[in-house]
């Protein structure tokens, strides 16, 4: 059998089209696939893409010819010719082919007034998924690498782009269903919404058991009529309300969230320390004037079944307003057209009323301040129970130790507004949920299990675990910081030690510092932290360290799931990336 003459051999420079567009860039043949007869040829931004053979030029010939066209046609019949968008398959590019085709095209600068239409032309036809791109770019436009605006006609330099005719492919809609499902799926969100509220009641069913072992599993049902009690709705309401007045006072700095895809950027009242230092008053004053806070531990699942109603009515009100909203208002996922999937996931990005942003208010004001608040409920609880004085150093451990983690998320406020919950998650039912029930009724469990499980430590016990947190937190908060600055400023002189590796999108990655040592060094803290917590419980149960054995699942699912959206946007700048930072959350191990 012969086999088909190949055209174009490995290592030529040719000239291949964008796909859905006539756009022609330089391009390097990389392969050549007999069974499919596509090349795979690299872009100079390092985009690797298959072509077909009628989709690349030899450089003479495509010379010749784009001479000749551009002899005896004007630009306005150029534009008028229509192509079909799906003539190429791509292969490794994590980007939209419109994030690419206005990267490549506005990395040179335009030669001619023709040039600038050309961009021009590209700019109004940005849909949302373009509009993507262009926001993207923005935090690096200061460097003068990738430039959506209009330049001014130079008329310089030789365009690496060349302009044969134009017309950009019709984007997919934002509404499309585009993004891979996470969380199983459809099915995964029927499993989730069951199982997380479900488990919310087992644990604070099993804590308060006098063995809560595994061998006690289930724990006894309690009458329905437990479940609720209408003092308890009251109060999760007054606190919810609460943290809304505080939210709102014109207090404290208004902070500027990432780009959106519209290329707008919101504004945050970062206004979180105030808001736990106020509350801590108000607490004080309550208990100085007799309020029993211990009402919180004995009525602990009435509580939680309250908070479970809202976010559940929150939910609710979300997805319905997310079937309004405008499409550039929508997250990527959260679009599956599954009624369960998309409550669960959520869709609209910053669901507001007025400038009432609900996914970061929730994200960092009643849950987590809450949290506080119940753990210091069950201080007072255990010092009830047990005949004590002053709470126990397990207590005190744990007390200190949250109340820190809180307090730094609400003194580095800001740096939520570079997290993925606040970038690319909509706010739906697993977010509501999470901030307003999971977090306060479960993060409290080693504070609500040491009431009536105490576990006495010495005083070197103490002193280990305590050295323990703080490098945990130190790791947490010195990457944190580093990559949330770098995010806000990427030319920041304080950060100019630290290499980078440029991706095609114009933003870079951080590959030396913290995010030099592990992909996730902010986990690695997180979770050095999280053991920490779990020590002063001590060995005898399981239960306590629910929360380290959690932690290491849900972190070792988001790094996954930061991944893939990472290798989605930064494409073979990313590879790069993981080639040079080979370990995901622990050095040497994972
Ligand atoms: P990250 O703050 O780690 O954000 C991930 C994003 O950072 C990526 O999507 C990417 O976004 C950017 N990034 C990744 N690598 C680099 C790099 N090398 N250089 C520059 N930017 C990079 O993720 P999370 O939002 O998951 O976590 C934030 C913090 O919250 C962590 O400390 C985590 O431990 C903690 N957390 C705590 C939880 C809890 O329940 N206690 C739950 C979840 C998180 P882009 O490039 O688009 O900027």
């Amino acid at each position: 059998m012969t086999m088909p003459p190949v055209k174009y051999q490995k290592g030529d420079t040719v000239m291949g089209r964008w796909p859905g567009s006539s756009l022609y860039y330089e391009v390097k043949v990389l392969d050549f696939d007999v069974k499919s007869k596509l090349y795979t040829v690299i872009y100079k931004d390092g985009t690797e893409l298959e072509l077909k053979e009628q989709d690349i030029r030899s450089l003479s010939g495509f010379q010749t010819r784009s001479r000749s066209r551009s002899r005896s046609q004007s630009p306005g019949r150029r534009r008028s010719r229509s192509r079909s968008p799906a003539r190429t398959t791509r292969r490794s590019s994590s980007r939209t082919a419109a994030a690419v085709a206005a990267a490549a095209i506005t990395d040179s600068a335009p030669s001619s007034r023709k040039d600038i239409k050309l961009k021009d032309t590209l700019e109004v036809r940005l849909s949302p998924l373009n509009i993507e791109a262009k926001a993207d770019t923005e935090p690096e436009k200061n460097q003068g690498r990738y430039n959506l605006r209009r330049r001014k006609d130079d008329g310089e330099g030789k365009p690496e782009v060349q302009e044969e005719e134009v017309k950009v492919a019709a984007p997919a809609p934002a509404a499309t269903p585009s993004t891979p499902l996470d969380f199983g799926g459809k099915i995964g969100a029927y499993f989730w919404l069951l199982f997380l509220p479900a488990w919310v009641l087992f644990v604070i069913l099993q804590g308060n058991l006098e063995d809560p072992s595994l061998a006690n599993f289930p724990p006894p049902l309690p009458p329905l009529e437990a479940f609720w009690d209408p003092q308890a709705l009251v109060f999760v309401i007054l606190w919810i309300l609460f943290q809304v007045l505080l939210y709102v006072l014109p207090v404290g700095k208004l902070s500027e969230g990432m780009p959106l895809r519209s290329g707008e950027r919101l504004k945050y009242r970062t206004n979180g320390f105030f808001a736990i230092a106020v509350s801590a008053l108000a607490v004080a004053a309550a208990v100085h004037q007799g309020v029993d806070l211990t009402y919180v531990h004995s009525r602990f699942l009435q509580l939680a079944t309250a908070t479970f109603i809202i976010s559940v009515l929150l939910s609710i009100y979300l997805y319905i307003r997310s079937r309004y909203a405008a499409p550039e208002q929508l997250a990527l996922g959260g679009n599956s057209g599954n009624v369960v999937y998309d409550f669960f996931k959520g869709h609209e990005l910053n669901p507001r009323i007025k400038s009432f942003d609900l996914k970061f208010f929730c994200e960092m004001r009643p849950g987590l301040i809450g949290w506080c608040l119940i753990n210091f409920a069950m201080a007072l609880a255990e010092m009830k129970q047990q005949g004590l004085d002053a709470p126990s150093y397990s207590m005190i451990l744990v007390n200190l130790f949250q109340l820190l983690y809180v307090v730094d998320g609400l003194w580095n406020e800001e740096a939520i507004l570079t997290t993925m919950d606040l970038m690319h998650d909509g706010f739906g039912f697993m977010l509501a949920f999470g901030d307003l029930v999971w977090v306060p009724f479960t993060y409290t469990l080693q504070a609500y299990y040491l009431v009536s499980h105490p576990n006495p430590l010495s005083l070197p016990a103490v002193a280990a675990i305590l050295l323990l947190k703080f490098v945990g937190f130190y790791i947490f908060r010195k990457s944190n910081s580093e990559k949330n600055a770098f995010r806000r400023n990427p030319s920041d002189p304080k950060l100019s030690h630290l290499k980078t590796i440029p991706t095609a999108t114009g933003k870079s990655l951080l590959v030396s510092g913290w995010w030099g040592v592990v992909r996730h060094p902010n986990y690695l803290g997180d979770l050095i932290m999280a053991l920490a917590w779990s020590l002063p419980c001590g060995f005898s149960h399981l239960l306590p360290w629910y929360y380290m054995i959690y932690f290491v699942i849900l972190l070792v699912h988001r790094d996954s799931r930061d991944m893939s959206e990472c290798r989605r946007k930064y494409g073979s700048a990313w590879d790069e990336y993981c080639r040079t930072v080979r370990y995901r959350i622990i050095p040497r191990v994972y």
